[in-house]
Order: structure tokens, then C-alpha cells, then sequence
């Protein structure tokens, strides 16, 4: 069977970074020249080195990071040429930049398009000007305002907003304020994050030396539950926890790829690939691998010809069941029963059958699909972490 393919592009470039954000990214935007030519490389020897099928079955390139939207239209076009020449892109496919609010122009945009990028994501993350800047976000909520509207006007329809919420002091009526103005943006999706303190941050120092207070984290999953309610009463699609559509057919579809855990190609510093081989006795061993976070190296090996360092895991069937599991529950199509007896070679109702019940009594979970597909609740997501941790220990 030919499968669909789906690939992630990290861009590892930011004007500045914000306080938050533990992603692998610099701010010297001098090497982008340099980057986008390594990058046309590496796409190009991966490809020599994976077992071909067809070309033309990219079901989605998403370019990500770090922020996208500060390669210009020569740059991202040598990258989809790349990809193109390696793989075959169709022209259905979906193809994502993450942006930044302000660093986009009407010319890029409309070059972005002519050359197949109809979806646009955007870091907006709070429309309140206190917020930002505790943020370190570049950026101001007219920016956002402004930007959306060139996207659109570009003939960019497939509009995402990421949104962060749990900052120090938000109410609810706060955060239906935030909703309230994404929502008048009318975007296609909306990814909705919960403040965390990640090591290695600007926000995390500010802890350590008090400067920085975080939200409980019962009042995050208090207003995680408001904020689910006020977009599901709106229509919206919860289809993952942090993700909502405007309609199912608007759902993210190269999360779906890491959500299904379907394989996928990574490319640049510090991007993630999933890959199933099969051995010569024709078992599949399943692979994770990734590109060291490292910009300067990264340019430097394939300029003289090599593969950038690299290391890869290859995952036990006790890793890919916990992952089934932990992805699983995140999603809106939840865990299936027959890919869990596959999986747990017939014994995963035997394994489960006392929490799967006991967590629909409790009314935090429930069958779906003629009880094919065991889903979380709104209340069984609100206790996400905990109930993760009643399947790992019986893994
Ligand atoms: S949140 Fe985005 S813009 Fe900010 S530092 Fe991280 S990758 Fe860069």
C-alpha cells in the first residue's frame, strides 16, 4: 500500500526569544542563507538514503520553529523545489507556516501562495499588551489583528491562532476576553496552550529568583475547562486537548500524523523523524530519530558533503504501547480497541478492562463507534496526567 507522507521542516531562527519557549531556535539571522542551502542538501541525500515509493504522496510539509515567516519567498521556494525534486509534492497537499505576527509583507505572502502554502499558523498567543510583554513576545495584539487580515487578503483562507492561557492572575472572564477576540479573527483552528515552565527559560530564572509566580495549576485546568466549554457551546471542534477546529474537515492534518503515530520526515536542526523498517525476516522495527540541535554544525557538515550528527532510538513494543496510550487519550478519537489488542497481543481489554470501566463510571471516559474507541470526557481531560499514569503503570 502506498502511504500517505508527511513532513516537518524546523526553522531554527527568532528575532528574539521569548520567555517561554524551550524550542531550539537562534537570533542570528545572518546564517539563514546558509541554513536554507544545508537544508536543499539534506532534503536531498535523506532522500537518496530512504526506501522509495512513488513520489507525489506528501500529504503535508509543515514548516515550523523557531519562526518560518522570516524566510523570504526565494528561500522557502528552494525548499519546496527540494522537497518536490526528492519526494513529489501533489497539489492537494497541506502546506503550513508557522508565523510570527509582524514579520510578514503583502509581497511575501502573495509569493508564499503562488507557491502552495495555504495555511498559515500564528504565534498570537494573547491579545492583552501585560501579557505580551511578559511573554517577551516582539509583537502587539494590532500586529496579529493586521496580520491575519494580509493572510486573508493574500488568498490564504486556512488561518490557525495559537493562544497561551494560565498566565499569573487570569480570570475566566479574562480568558473569554482573549477568546473572544481570536474568534473575531473567524480563523479555521485554534491551538490554546497552557502556560508550562520549561528548564532553560527566561520565565523559569524568573522563578528560581522569585520573579515569577506561576498559576496553580487547578486554577489552568479550571480555566482549560472553561475555555472547552465556551468554544464547544460556539460550535468549535475539540478534537485534542490544546486543539480545536471550526469543523472536523479543518483539523490539523499533520498533527494528526504525529497524533496516529503515522511515520514522518524531519528535516534541520534538531528535527524529529519517525520511520517503520522492516528486517530481512520482514518484522518491523520502529524508529525515532533526530537532527543534534546544533545551527553552526549542522551547515558546516553538509557543506562538506555528510549528514548532520544525528541519534535515534529504536522504540521497545513497551514504548510504542505507552505512546499509544499517551497520544491516544489526548485526542477526540481516543484509544481504539482492535489497535490496542493488536498491540498488546490480545490482552489489552484483559490489561485494561478494570480502569476502562472504572473511568466510565466516573463519567471520564466513554465508548465511542459501537464501543470500538474509548474516548475521554471534558472531565476525564481535566485529570489528563493522572489517569496517563493509571495505564503506564499497568504497561
Ligand atoms: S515561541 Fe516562537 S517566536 Fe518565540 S522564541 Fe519560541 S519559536 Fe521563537
Amino acid at each position: 500500500m502506498i502511504e500517505s507522507e508527511y513532513f516537518y521542516i524546523h526553522v531554527p531562527f527568532c528575532i528574539k526569544k521569548c520567555r517561554y519557549c524551550d524550542f531550539y531556535s537562534k537570533t542570528d539571522l545572518s546564517l539563514i542563507p546558509d541554513y536554507v542551502t544545508a537544508l536543499v542538501q539534506e532534503i536531498r541525500l535523506r532522500s537518496q538514503l530512504t526506501v522509495s515509493q512513488p513520489k507525489g504522496n506528501a500529504a503535508t510539509v509543515y514548516f515550523g520553529g523557531g519562526t518560518p515567516s522570516l524566510l523570504g519567498p526565494r528561500h522557502l521556494e528552494a525548499v519546496l523545489q527540494a522537497l518536490d525534486n526528492a519526494f513529489g509534492l501533489c497539489r492537494q497537499a497541506e502546506i503550513t507556516l508557522e508565523a510570527n505576527p509582524g514579520t510578514l509583507d503583502n509581497i511575501h505572502l502573495k509569493s508564499f501562495q503562488g507557491m502552495g502554502v495555504n495555511r498559515v499558523s500564528f504565534g498570537v498567543q494573547s491579545f492583552d499588551p501585560a501579557q505580551l510583554s511578559l511573554l517577551g513576545r516582539i509583537h502587539s495584539a494590532d500586529d496579529a489583528v493586521c496580520a491575519v487580515e494580509k493572510v486573508r487578503a493574500a488568498g490564504i483562507e486556512n488561518i490557525s491562532l495559537d493562544l497561551i492561557y494560565g498566565l499569573p492572575g487570569q480570570t475566566g472572564d479574562h480568558l473569554i476576553r482573549e477568546l473572544d477576540a481570536a474568534l473575531a479573527l473567524m480563523p479555521a483552528h485554534l491551538s490554546c496552550y497552557m502556560l508550562t515552565l520549561e528548564p532553560d527559560t527566561a520565565l523559569h530564572d524568573m522563578h528560581a529568583r522569585g520573579k515569577f509566580l506561576p498559576m496553580a495549576q487547578s486554577d489552568q485546568i479550571d480555566l482549560f475547562c472553561a475555555l472547552a466549554k465556551y468554544l464547544k457551546a460556539r460550535g468549535w471542534d475539540h478534537y485534542e486537548v490544546s486543539n480545536f477546529a471550526r469543523h472536523t474537515s479543518l483539523r490539523s492534518l499533520h498533527n494528526r500524523a504525529y497524533w496516529q503515530m503515522v511515520p514522518y520526515h524531519g528535516f534541520g536542526p534538531a528535527a524529529h523523524s519517525y520511520a517503520v523498517k522492516f528486517d530481512t525476516d520482514g518484522s518491523a522495527v520502529y524508529k525515532r530519530f533526530w537532527n543534534a540541535p546544533d545551527l553552526n554544525g549542522y551547515i558546516n557538515t553538509l557543506k562538506l558533503g555528510g549528514l548532520p550528527a544525528s541519534d535515534s532510538e529504536t522504540l521497545t513494543l513497551e514504548q510504542r504501547q505507552m505512546e499509544y496510550v499517551m497520544v491516544g487519550l489526548r485526542t477526540s478519537m481516543g484509544l481504539d480497541i482492535r489497535t490496542g489488542q493488536n498491540l498488546w497481543q490480545d490482552r489489552f481489554l484483559t490489561v485494561f478492562q478494570r480502569l476502562l470501566e472504572d473511568l466510565e463510571n466516573k463519567g471520564l471516559a466513554r465508548r465511542r463507534d459501537a464501543g470500538q474507541r474509548f474516548v475521554l470526557t471534558l472531565e476525564g481531560w481535566m485529570r489528563l496526567d493522572s489517569i496517563i499514569a493509571s495505564f503506564v503503570e499497568r504497561i
